[in-house]
């Protein structure tokens, strides 16, 4: 029976930003090899120190963060991210959007739970970023949806910095019935 049907294509991209806050505190690799562990595959990265023009589209075109949090989060969030270079990555993996931002946790990193990266990595509170106007500096972006990761992908690279290659993990992350057609 399985033959007839066409496997589900799961495999997603996703971006994720390392902010200026893990790039200072020497945490690039730590939180990367978390992604690599469980199989995701990196297929682009670059370091970058993004204009405001940039961020504005990442964050408000793409992001509609304005509505969502206001004018003032949207001004303190875009001056913490201004604060020095960023590390943008594509991962790839099955259902790798959904997956990432499990993996980030929560905005806030007093709420964000254990195991996660924000959790694990930080632990300011909206409370105290509210009280001192600053940006919540939370260690990571991760795309919030399949759209939002499309759109973002396109944003911070081009085709030519995004690569195929094979890994090992993918003999048990990419397997398909022989059978099953593409
Ligand atoms: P997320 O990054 O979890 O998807 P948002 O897109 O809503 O969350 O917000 C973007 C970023 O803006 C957050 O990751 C955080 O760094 C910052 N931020 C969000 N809300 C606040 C806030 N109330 N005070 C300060 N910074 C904030």
């Amino acid at each position: 029976m399985l033959g007839y049907f066409y496997m589900t294509n799961t495999q997603e991209r996703t971006l994720i930003i390392l902010k200026p806050d893990t790039v200072q505190r020497g945490l690039v690799g730590e939180i990367i090899s978390r992604f690599e562990k469980i199989g995701l595959k990196i297929i682009g990265a670059k370091m970058l120190k993004p204009d405001y023009d940039h961020f504005f589209h990442h964050y408000e075109n793409i992001g509609k963060m304005i509505s969502r949090r206001g004018k003032k989060t949207f001004d303190v969030t875009l001056e913490m991210m201004n604060a020095g270079p960023v590390i943008a990555f594509v991962l790839e993996g099955i259902e790798a959007v959904s997956l990432v931002r499990k993996m980030v946790g929560g905005t806030e990193p007093k709420s964000a739970l254990p195991g996660t990266i924000r959790g694990d990595y930080a632990h300011m509170s909206y409370t105290h970023g509210d009280a001192n106007e600053v940006g919540i500096p939370n260690l990571i972006h991760a795309s919030g949806d399949l759209e939002e990761a499309k759109a973002e992908i396109k944003h911070w690279f081009s085709e030519n910095e995004l690569f195929e290659y094979e890994t090992v993990h993918e003999k048990f992350t990419q397997t398909k019935r022989s059978h099953a057609k593409k």
